[in-house]
């Protein structure tokens, strides 16, 4: 399987300034040397030895993945402001003269993970089929909703493409393609739930929007059952260590509790996700440094292959 990401935000997109990308050109400006420019070469491996944040940036668009199976087979999970570029993407797919037809998991349906259906062009052309997928009941309303003439100009019935509903309960066993989808149901102001996908023994665990605490850290066995040996977990990891002490019952997690449940329940990628819309591509660079150096501290031996990352805009995995 494939994963890649569209949107890696939580709460609210939350585009990138003028003003960091001046700071970051004068900050790349200060750290070359003479010798980093002499040619095409030195630049690029110049350009290669800066830290992330300089070069790149995580992107502001809020929570969208596209997977594809082993034959290409597409789902998507949650549809916020990334599944507009990702739609764009799909025209060249056979989407645009109406010849698609794929499957969008919902986690939940705060804003930030269905804002962007409304920008979806591929859901505009008759044609195409969307199953679509959801735990929380009347998935099919709260879409809807979204729709109402007070929120947005165009009703959900004039998007021509076919839409086929499909509602299932927490920890049922369904079937999409040859992969095996169950869920799980996360702490979260108004519910969300966590989807696993398996393919050919290969396992990806999305399981954002979700609070976990140290000090309700006792309970979680039911959990590390659930994400056991999982080949990529994808995990909100929203706030810092010291956010999460004070932002009690706001629904997210931090680095240090996706770690710890990460190493007890033997998964080998864990990706840090759903990130705060104001943290600046500098703080998320040193939030995750922090996670490494956790992850180091408590198992400085690297006895349990546990690899972390963190998601950016674009960035894709394969298990
Ligand atoms: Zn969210
Ligand atoms: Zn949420």
């Amino acid at each position: 399987m494939k994963v890649k990401f569209w949107g890696v935000r939580g709460s609210v997109p939350s585009a990138i300034k003028g003003i960091s990308i001046r700071n970051k050109i004068k900050k790349i400006l200060t750290l070359a040397k003479p010798s980093d420019l002499l040619d095409e070469n030195s630049i690029e491996n110049f350009i290669n030895s800066l830290p992330f944040s300089l070069t790149h940036t995580f992107g502001g668009n809020t929570t969208c993945l596209e997977i594809r199976t082993e034959k290409n087979e597409l789902i998507i999970i949650d549809a916020g402001t990334g599944i507009r570029e990702l739609g764009n993407v799909l025209l060249k797919e056979g989407y645009k003269e109406g010849k698609g037809e794929c499957h969008i998991l919902f986690t939940h349906t705060h804003w930030d993970h269905i804002q962007g259906l409304p920008f979806f062009a591929p859901f505009y052309i008759k044609g195409n089929v969307f199953h679509i997928h959801g735990i929380s009941e009347n998935i099919e309303n709260r879409l809807r909703y979204q729709h109402n003439f007070e929120h947005f100009p165009v009703p959900f019935d004039k998007m021509e493409a076919t839409k086929i509903f499909h509602q299932h309960k927490e920890g049922e066993i369904f079937r999409i393609y040859d992969l095996t989808i169950t869920s799980k149901g996360m702490k979260h102001p108004g519910g969300s739930y966590s989807y696993k996908i398996k393919e050919n023994e290969k396992t990806i665990i999305f399981g954002s929007d979700a609070e976990f605490r140290l000090d309700s850290m006792n309970n979680l066995e039911p959990f590390i059952d659930y994400f056991r040996d999982a080949d990529i977990l994808i995990f909100d990891t929203q706030y810092t260590f010291e956010e999460q002490l004070t932002k009690i019952d706001w629904g997210h997690s931090s680095a240090a509790v996706a770690t710890d449940l990460s190493l007890k329940a033997n998964v080998k990628n864990l990706v840090m996700f759903h990130h705060d819309p104001a943290y600046s591509d500098e703080i998320l660079d040193e939030v995750y440094l922090r996670a490494i150096r956790y992850k180091d501290m408590l198992d400085p031996e690297n006895q349990s292959n546990l690899k972390i990352h963190i998601a950016y805009e674009g960035m894709e995995l394969f298990v």
